[in-house]
């Protein structure tokens, strides 16, 4: 017997999360079919995390609209969620005299999208507000702001889940039968029937479209590498610093951005590849980034460097073509009933708000639908005692002792907030899914010291060693003990001699 839902959702990105808490709000039967072993751990959990405007979006265009509808709502949504959240602004800096035009053609553009108090900006006001940039002259836009992307899916997913929703992680869709009403979604693990499906699938999502006989749309992956600078130099930058973006490129251009931690994000780059998997970093790019942000902020080193990661945009457009595909969010005649997502690049972290208000209207036309008593209005996940002052902490610690345990001492996250992540409403428990909900190996060691330690606490949860993994499926940490491995190696040298002989 299949499982029966009103609505299937495949992909826990943002947009899916997004979706599944707001359909969290009425009575209905929702599932979330991700195929990774947590959410976000996709493009959404690999981005700029910024709140954009509207002002790089066309006027009049599908991206436009849930843009600036999910900017407006974003302030109100990281609360409600307790999810970091900052409107520090942003500057668009033309690094000499010939960019300046451009400055003119953005500001009208984000004035037709109704972006308040632009104002283009001299080389002297510039340098007042943010002393170490270099530049001819900017557009200030100062209502842009950043959040936590990842804390953000995170939050959602598991508040969807406390309010009913059931999130099936390690299960990708593999095929799909059956219609509108009548759907029966294959993943290795079980058949799901569902009335409605929502295909918010990323990189996924033009695959899952031509399982429901959708042969319209190919997605393009075009990664994005970012290297994380330290802490110490946080302060170099007061505001977002954006170039004039590269006409034709594939994305906004090499830009310096704070986050809601206080590192400094230097990236993306644009490179179309094959594998929308091959999440890669390289050295070539790393100086790259490097180089070019170095034009705008000369004090950057090398050495202020921590890591870095990669994004994966999911581009309708081809590497010839160049630019930017608009969004897709339709149901479409070949497939009625299921409401296709497709080419959510940026501005999708900011759009998913107005992205899930949209889907859940277009589900309740179709299925009336109660509202959830469940629904939980707030969340709150794992504290972040960093942001404390002291005299609270000592107060919580005389509550509960493990407060007054640093377990990551880059980051300042205690025993207390690894239990609490390792005990997520998604039951997640790959290092990775203790680490975006704690931040715990974010810091500067990169794990090096807490990472031991968070392996003690996972198998103190009750976890046995061989099950723990970095990132869910083969990724194990421990292959076995070091008894077990001697006793493999000379088995091994014995058949070789065997062999030679
Ligand atoms: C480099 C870069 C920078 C960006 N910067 C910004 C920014 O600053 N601001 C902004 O607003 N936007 C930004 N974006 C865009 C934003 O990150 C995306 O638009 C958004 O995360 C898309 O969310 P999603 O839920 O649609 O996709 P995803 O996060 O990719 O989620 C899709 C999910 O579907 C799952 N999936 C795929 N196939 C299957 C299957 N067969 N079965 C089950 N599950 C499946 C995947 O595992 C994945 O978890 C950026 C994107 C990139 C790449």
């Amino acid at each position: 017997m299949s499982e029966k839902y009103d609505v299937a959702i495949i992909g826990g990105g943002v947009v899916g999360s997004a979706i599944a808490r707001e359909l969290s709000r009425y009575d209905l039967r929702v599932t979330v079919l991700e195929r990774a072993a947590d959410v976000s751990r996709g493009t959404s959990g690999k981005n700029s995390g910024v709140v954009h405007t509207g002002i790089n979006v066309p006027f009049g265009s599908v991206k436009a609209k849930f843009n600036v509808a999910g900017a407006r709502m974003f302030e109100k949504y990281c609360a409600d969620l307790d999810v970091p959240f900052k409107r520090v602004g942003k500057v668009i800096v033309a690094l000499g005299e010939t960019e300046i035009p451009d400055l003119d053609v953005l500001k009208a553009k984000g004035e037709a999208n109704e972006v308040p108090d632009l104002e283009i900006i001299d080389r002297a006001t510039l340098k007042k507000m943010e002393p170490n940039i270099e530049g001819a002259s900017a557009l200030n836009v100062p209502t842009a702001a950043i959040a936590c992307p990842y804390s953000l899916t995170i939050a959602l997913a598991e508040s969807a889940a406390a309010g009913g929703v059931d999130i099936k992680l390690n299960s990708p869709v593999t095929e799909i039968n059956g219609t509108q009403g009548a759907f029966e979604i294959e993943t290795p693990n079980e058949t799901i029937s569902a009335g409605l499906i929502v295909n918010s699938a990323g990189l996924g999502s033009d695959k899952i479209a031509r399982m429901v006989g959708v042969h319209r749309w190919r997605v393009w992956p075009c990664r994005g590498e970012y290297v994380i600078l330290d802490k110490r130099v946080g302060g170099l930058i007061n505001s977002m610093v954006y170039p004039v973006p590269p006409k034709g490129g594939a994305g906004l251009g090499i830009h310096i951005t704070p986050t809601t931690d206080g590192n400094i994000l230097l990236g993306p780059s644009a490179d179309y590849t094959n594998d929308g998997d091959d999440v890669r970093t390289t050295a070539k790019i790393r100086r790259q980034l490097l180089n070019e942000a170095s034009e705008f902020l000369p004090e950057l080193t090398p050495r202020d460097v921590i890591t870095a990661y990669s994004g994966m945009r999911p581009k309708l457009v081809t590497a010839k073509e160049g630019g930017f595909g608009d969004f897709v969010v339709e149901e479409v005649e070949e497939a009625p009933g299921v409401m296709q997502l497709v080419g959510i690049e940026s501005p999708g972290l900011t759009a998913a708000p107005a992205i899930a208000e949209h889907v859940s209207e277009w589900v309740r036309k179709r299925i009336p639908a109660s509202a959830n008593s469940g629904f939980q209005e707030t969340w709150s996940a794992v504290h972040r005692t960093r942001e404390d002052t002291l005299s609270k902490i000592d107060t919580m610690i005389a509550e509960d002792p493990d407060y007054g345990e640093i377990v990551c001492r880059c980051e300042m996250v205690t025993k207390t907030e690894i239990v609490d992540a390792i005990n997520n409403e998604l039951d997640a428990t790959s290092l990775n899914a203790i680490k975006y909900r704690s931040r715990a190996t974010m810091g500067r060691c990169q794990g090096g010291f807490c990472g031991p330690r968070i392996v003690d606490l996972l198998i103190e949860s009750g976890k046995s060693p061989e099950s723990i993994t970095l990132n869910g499926g083969d990724s194990w940490l421990f292959l076995g003990t070091t008894e077990d491995l001697r006793a493999q190696a000379k088995t091994r040298r014995a058949s070789q001699k065997m062999g030679a002989k």
